[in-house]
């Protein structure tokens, strides 16, 4: 079991705001926001980074399409947002349980860094 704070928030041992829950996630808006929209979708098993997805087929998938029903709440559709999964330390990853980062609100730039 990874357990990490997205892990504890994920099985509700910790209280958080979410803005989505469903069998096999929650949403919750990042403490450090790094745009007008900054939300985590977390996948509730316990999966430390994306080069464990194979431990819960489908689950990129499911997560992809929960951030897009977000960011059509959030009215992102139109104006476009970004998707991003940090993978391990060079990749930026600072918390140990799988997580999409919906960006979105401002203009992205790239490379991003
Ligand atoms: P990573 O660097 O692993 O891709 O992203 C971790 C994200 O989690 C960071 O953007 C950070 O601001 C956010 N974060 C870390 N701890 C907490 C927390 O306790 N609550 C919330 N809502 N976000 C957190």
């Amino acid at each position: 079991m990874t357990d990490t704070i997205f892990g504890k928030i994920a099985r509700g041992e910790i209280e958080c705001p979410k803005v989505y829950e469903d069998d096999r996630s929650v949403a919750f808006r990042d403490i450090n926001p790094q745009a007008p929209v900054h939300i985590l979708i977390v996948p509730k098993a316990s999966i430390e980074t994306v080069r464990q997805i194979d431990r819960e087929p489908g689950i990129m998938d499911h997560l992809f399409a929960v951030a897009n029903k977000i960011a059509e709440q959030e009215g992102l559709a139109e104006q476009g947002y970004r998707l991003v999964v940090n993978m391990g330390p060079a990749g930026g990853q600072s918390v140990y349980h799988l997580h999409v980062h919906l960006l979105g609100g401002r203009a992205m730039t790239w490379p991003p860094g």
